[in-house]
């Protein structure tokens, strides 16, 4: 970083080296040193830095044209990626609304579940219920959203009121003795009890992220959690929307995360990997249901930003898509995933501060702990997920270790979302350093 930036960088203090170029799973600063990706940024670079097709397909749709606004023009790409995400996604979820990451879907979103309420004559549904420990987004409808307290503090007075159930997070929060069946309907429960207490006509949607990332660190729910959910939200009219910013598109081994736990939300969100780090895009997907209400009501989505929809944004979608389903890469993503745990047990299944290794396909989290019989973390101020960061990544490796697991301020995990392309040889690679940089923070 030059002495002189005018840069206003997330962190004031930090001193990052300049990022040069970036080859297969590797990206590598000015001074020429090499960083192995684990985590593709925030899992975002899920095909590498230097995939061939989406760079010519989006450097051919700059060519053509840069930019028309969507107010006069459809574009093909836009076309064409709808119709290709419409034929995977589960269900009848067939309508696409590009924008440019997963606030913004995430904002469109809940403006759309609103709106939907209002042409449906339900003018009183305004309550969102989301889990603790969850993360939507930086807006402030996104952020109000999401359940992680030390995100939201500051920005509370300017936040619409949201309320917040229990993640489904076995490790912490399973009883010793009770079975996946019951501790998911117990954990899906807590829904139920939150439309009662808010009265079911106010509610408007529930959002999860089907597998929690960031928060958490690659939690996926138990049994049959998902299925009651839907169940739930089915009961009371209220909508489900699912955030697969950073689950989605392939990252669990499956196009969509939720096929996998085999509902159908009425509206879906994703970002990240639909863009894989080439342009920025997200996208909010809802049921033909929906937008048909909306088609034969007001007729438009009282909504909109100047680059929804951008033509050279959604050549990169349309291929970063067509190069999962054409490669038949979520197959390779469940086998090297469960390759990726076989390898982090192996390191790591008997380490004293590694409580907990979970996750699904290249999605995986460690829950790093102090005291791996109580459970208990390490003490907050021992900033173990910052050093765990900075040592792995003076040791040439990419991972994304975050603290407050348990509520926001206390506990911490490391993240792994390594790129769809990693070879086996590289998973081990990661596991190495790792394991070096864990004897290192640990010693
Ligand atoms: N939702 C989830 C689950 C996320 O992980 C993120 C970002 O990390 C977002 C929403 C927000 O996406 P963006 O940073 O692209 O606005």
């Amino acid at each position: 970083m030059p002495n002189q930036s005018h840069v206003f960088p997330r962190h004031c203090h930090s001193h990052l080296p300049t990022v040069a170029r970036g080859d297969g799973c590797y990206l590598y600063d000015t001074e020429g040193k090499a960083y192995l990706d684990a985590c593709g940024g925030a899992a975002v670079s899920c095909l590498g830095h230097n995939y061939t097709p989406v760079i010519d397909a989006v450097t051919q749709q700059m060519q053509a044209m840069a930019y028309a606004h969507t107010s006069f023009f459809t574009s093909e790409p836009a076309e064409e990626l709808a119709t290709l995400l419409a034929a995977h996604a589960p269900g009848n979820l067939n309508r696409s609304y590009f924008v440019c990451g997963g606030s913004e879907a995430m904002e469109a979103a809940l403006k759309l579940a609103r709106q939907y309420a209002l042409e449906k004559g339900q003018e009183s549904r305004k309550y969102i219920v989301a889990r603790q420990q969850s993360y939507h987004g930086n807006t402030l409808g996104a952020l109000a959203t999401g359940g992680n307290q030390w995100r939201r503090k500051p920005f509370e007075p300017l936040m619409v009121s949201t309320s917040h159930i229990p993640p489904c997070y076995a490790y912490r929060y399973q009883h010793a003795g009770e079975s996946d069946d019951d501790y998911a309907l117990r954990s899906a429960n807590h829904l139920r009890l939150e439309i009662e207490r808010l009265g079911s006509e106010n509610v408007l949607a529930f959002v999860a992220e089907p597998v929690v990332g960031a928060t958490l660190g690659a939690v996926p729910p138990v049994g049959n959690y998902f299925q009651h959910i839907r169940q739930i939200c089915d009961e009371y009219g209220v909508l489900l929307i699912l955030d697969e910013v950073m689950c989605g598109m392939g990252r669990t081994g499956s196009l969509f995360a939720c096929e996998q736990d085999g509902i159908e939300p009425d509206i879906l969100i994703a970002a990240k990997g639909l863009g894989a780090g080439y342009q920025p895009i997200g996208v909010m997907m809802c049921q033909e249901s929906i937008y048909q209400t909306i088609a034969q009501g007001s007729g438009f989505f009282q909504h909109g930003h100047t680059y929804i929809g951008h033509p050279a944004v959604c050549a990169a979608g349309l291929q970063v898509v067509k190069s999962i389903v054409e490669e038949n890469l979520p197959a390779q993503i469940l086998h090297k995933g469960q390759l990726l745990q076989a390898m982090l047990v192996e390191a790591f299944g008997d380490h004293p501060h590694i409580g907990n290794i979970r996750g699904r396909g290249l999605f995986v989290g460690l829950e790093v702990v102090e005291n791996k019989v109580t459970k208990d973390p390490f003490p907050r101020q021992q900033q173990v997920n910052k050093r765990i960061k900075q040592q792995a990544f003076a040791n040439g490796l990419m991972c994304y270790p975050m603290g407050g697991t348990i509520d926001g301020s206390n506990g911490d995990h490391v993240l792994l979302a390594p790129p769809y392309i990693i070879s086996e040889a590289e998973l081990q690679t990661v596991v190495d350093i790792l394991e070096t940089s864990f004897a290192q923070v640990f010693a």
